[in-house]
This record gives structure tokens, C-alpha cells and sequence, in this order.
């Protein structure tokens, strides 16, 4: 048997989920990784652009220069 309200129920939070999604996506701009340093393991905070994962970044600790992995 199918539940009709179930059916609509899930057809909703289906639409809501992809709305958020979309309003998610207007407002990434750039995106912020937290990365440890390599070299004296201090947590940084990198400003990346959107899709970036190898970012350069200089530790705010120990001025080593690196790359995000
Ligand atoms: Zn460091």
C-alpha cells in the first residue's frame, strides 16, 4: 500500500533539501580550511577559493611556508 502522505511528506523535504542546497551554493564564495602546520602543528585558518584543496598558506605560528593537503 503507499502512503500518499508519506509520499508528499518526502517530495517536500526533498525540495527543501535541494532549495537549501541551492542557497548554500549563491552565498560560497571562498571557502575556509582548517589545516594543521607541518612543521610545529598549529591550526590554521586558510581563506581558498571555491573547489581549491591545495592552498598555500604561511603557518601563523612558525612563518612556514606550505600547502594545504
Ligand atoms: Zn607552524
Amino acid at each position: 500500500m503507499v502512503d500518499k502522505q508519506a509520499m508528499r511528506e518526502e517530495a517536500e523535504r526533498l525540495m527543501r533539501e535541494a532549495m537549501e542546497r541551492k542557497g548554500i551554493a549563491v552565498k560560497q564564495g571562498d571557502t575556509r580550511i582548517v589545516t594543521k602546520c607541518g612543521k610545529c602543528g598549529a591550526e590554521n585558518k586558510v581563506k581558498a577559493p571555491k573547489g581549491a584543496t591545495r592552498v598555500k598558506f604561511t603557518c601563523k605560528e612558525c612563518n612556514h611556508a606550505q600547502v594545504t593537503l
